[in-house]
């Protein structure tokens, strides 16, 4: 499976605003978008003075975000796309409910890990299961109804102790219900746009790919 190595707060850094990638770290003084927030490269500093708005690097943008926001590349962001076209509906929409819809996302929103990141490496190490069955592939898109939860061999883990202490169902979005006690949660129904995050632009995304 490809993934993206580099350092996260570079994508943050490039998009000139911070995208939340690291849990906790975003919101603490060890943010480096709060001590770096120019372009990363030997010459960013000097090329954020130097850039055009124009509706392509405008769209790249938008595009680019949506998909370092999920954690997702470029062909399967590509592969979402063409789903979300064949679709009934709006098609940016349609590609912000599948990216919503993957098991990363689901663990995340459930609070079960407190970035994207983590909670795909925690999937993929084989720590969840959905409907009791063993699931370590991050990009599972989930259905209403299943359930997702953190596996019993793997709750007396250090790191699901943590999680467990410091989980708040306060943070849960009403479209998933959480199991605090037994570190599992339930889809309720389909996320919509109301639910997903107001900053990204689908429409953006959608002149990208319709260039
Ligand atoms: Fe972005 Fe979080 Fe890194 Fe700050 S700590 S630059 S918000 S990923």
């Amino acid at each position: 499976m490809a993934r993206y190595v580099d350092s996260v707060c570079k994508l943050c850094r490039a998009e000139g605003e911070k995208l939340f990638l690291k849990g906790d770290r975003c919101f603490s003084p060890k943010c480096s978008f709060e001590k770096r927030s120019y372009p990363p490269g030997l010459h960013g500093r000097q090329s954020q003075f130097r850039r055009k708005e124009s509706d392509y690097r405008m769209q790249l943008r938008a595009k680019q975000k949506t998909r370092r926001v999920y954690g997702v590349l470029e062909r399967q962001f590509r592969r979402y796309f063409a789903q979300a076209i064949s679709q009934k509906g709006l098609t940016g929409t349609n590609l912000l409910i599948i990216l919503e819809s993957r098991l990363d996302n689901i663990v995340y929103r459930l609070g079960l890990a407190s970035s994207r990141g983590q909670a795909r490496q925690l999937i993929s190490h084989g720590h969840f299961e959905v409907n009791g069955v063993k699931t370590n592939i991050p990009s599972y898109l989930v259905n209403v109804g299943d359930q997702i939860a953190v596996r019993e061999t793997s709750k007396s883990k250090a790191i699901f102790k943590e999680i467990a202490q410091g989980i708040n169902d306060g943070r849960v979005p009403d479209w998933l219900e959480l199991n605090a006690s037994n570190l599992s949660g339930r889809v309720v129904t389909m996320p919509n746009r109301e639910h997903v995050d107001a900053t990204l632009d689908e429409q953006l995304v959608v002149e990208f790919y319709s260039r």
